[in-house]
């Protein structure tokens, strides 16, 4: 049966509410005081304090649909979008959760209930995978559900051991993936191949049991426990009938307007989807209060939207356009998510504040850059330029790269590392004071993320 994304919303919501569970709302995207979290990456965020044992609710099932973002920190799929047909900077996350209440039996029913009775899914195009040492989930699939053994894979901690972050809750996990068809290129779970999108995972179960410390040790939390987590973009997807996450309904506007101010016609162009990803994830980061900036939070805002303004560049667009698709975005959007209609005008302004901001100096950037590339031996763009870019240009090194990409060319990290060591060295020997550069920094009270990912990438400018 064909589903709208929001159908599917409320439909995933009502069957876990007739069973014993209570709706909670999408908490942030700023995870509040987790400074172990860059972003909530999952529904499970807001309850990893119950997880815990350290605080208790009056319920102790929940259900909810949870705005997240991947792109820093642990779980980063900045990297993907434009690249896989299943991957976002910003997604929903469908989530039941136990707090001590039910375990793998009753989850593993709930799910496959919910997908093969609720939605009607054929069991022939599911697939199974169980963590390898979980004998006790393998045995309730294969024996008590009746998997098709056929259809069933055992996967090692790499995919099938969640942790939210390096540190807190984490434990084994079952997931289900759909499978889109021959016509698609990838092989199952668990296969060499199985990085295509054919087999699309779809439902992540978590058997959350352990807490991890700073050193990796695990602890066994209070009381065993269920995370789950469904992407709402990819089961759409499914019960849409399209094999690309950018073809449901959640997309279409987007990237029809987006096609318009390009003026283009083909809406599956890759930069197109990258934009049409982005604004979600820019537009609700500014709802969450985030703001551009050179630092922590607010500079993977800003490279998120000068990346997106660069495939822009990419499409021919000359115009300031980013922030003309809040509009569209709050009209497929807004009535899940009022608070991004209330924030529209502001929304605007901050994105075409950033955008003026960046037009100012895009244009020369790319033409150093394309310059760079007509004239280049070998495959790697050297580092001086990738420092000048970022230097004087305001080109986040990640945005390179992401050219150097389309160009099947990479970027000379070590080199760009080293200019920013000198460029550092030299600000330390301009101060007066002698004061240490990294020093500086931290009066601006940031110093919360030092440490992330994304710093390694050297991002940090003054
Ligand atoms: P994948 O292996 O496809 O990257 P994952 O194992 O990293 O997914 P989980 O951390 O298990 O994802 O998250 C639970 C569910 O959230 C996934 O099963 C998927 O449906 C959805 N999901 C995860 N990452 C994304 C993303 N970047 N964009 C859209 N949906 C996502
Ligand atoms: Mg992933
Ligand atoms: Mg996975
Ligand atoms: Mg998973």
């Amino acid at each position: 049966k064909n589903m709208s994304s929001s159908e599917l919303r409320s439909a995933f919501l009502d069957f876990f509410r007739q069973r014993g569970h209570s709706i909670q709302p999408s908490s942030s995207l700023v995870p509040g005081n987790d400074p172990t979290l860059l972003f909530t990456n999952a529904g499970m965020v807001q309850f990893k304090d119950v997880f815990l044992g350290r605080e208790h609710r009056d319920y102790t099932r929940a259900a909810t649909s949870q705005r997240c973002v991947r792109a820093g920190g642990k779980h980063n799929d900045l990297e993907n979008v434009g690249y896989t047909a299943r991957h976002h900077t910003f997604f929903e996350m469908l989530g039941n959760f136990s707090f001590g209440d039910y375990f793998k039996q009753d989850a593993i029913h709930l799910a496959w209930d919910f997908l093969t009775k609720e939605l009607g899914i054929p069991a022939e195009k599911l697939w199974v995978t169980v963590f390898d040492e979980d004998s006790e989930a393998e045995k309730i699939w294969l024996e008590d559900v009746g998997a098709d053994p056929k259809r069933f894979s055992r996967i090692g901690s790499k995919d099938n051991f969640w942790a939210m972050g390096d540190i807190g809750p984490c434990g084994p996990c079952s997931e289900i993936f759909y499978d889109h068809g021959e016509s698609i290129p990838g092989g199952p779970p668990g296969s060499p191949d199985e990085d295509g999108d054919r087999f699309i995972e779809i439902w992540n179960l978590v058997f959350m049991q352990y807490d991890r410390d700073s050193e990796g040790n695990l602890h066994a939390l209070p009381k065993p426990s269920v995370d789950t987590g469904m992407g709402l973009e990819r089961i759409a997807a499914v019960m849409q009938g399209v094999h690309s996450n950018y073809e449901i309904d959640l997309f279409q506007g987007l990237l029809k307007a987006a096609a318009k101010l390009a003026g283009i016609k083909d809406l599956n162009k890759s930069s197109l989807r990258v934009i049409a990803d982005h604004i979600r994830s820019c537009a609700f980061l500014i709802v969450d209060g985030v703001l551009p900036s050179n630092e922590g939070r607010g500079y993977v805002l800003r490279r998120i939207i000068r990346r997106a303004i660069r495939h822009g560049y990419r499409l021919g667009i000359r115009e300031v356009f980013f922030y003309q698709l809040v509009a569209p975005l709050v009209e497929q959007m807004g009535e899940a998510y009022p608070e991004l209609k209330n924030a529209q005008e502001q929304v605007e302004r901050v994105l075409k504040k950033e955008e003026e901001r960046f037009a100012e100096t895009l244009e020369q950037g790319m033409k150093i850059l394309e310059a760079c590339v007509a004239k280049l031996e070998g495959s790697t763009i050297p580092g001086n330029i990738v420092f000048q870019l970022y230097d004087t240009y305001g080109f986040p090194v990640d945005l390179t790269a992401d050219f150097a990409r389309e160009h099947q060319l990479t970027i000379d990290h070590a080199g760009f590392e080293t200019e920013m060591a000198e460029q550092r060295n030299r600000a330390r020997a301009a101060s007066s004071f002698g004061a240490d550069y990294n020093q500086t920094l931290k009066l601006d009270g940031q110093t919360e993320f030092t440490g992330y990912q994304y710093l390694e990438d050297s991002t940090k400018i003054i």
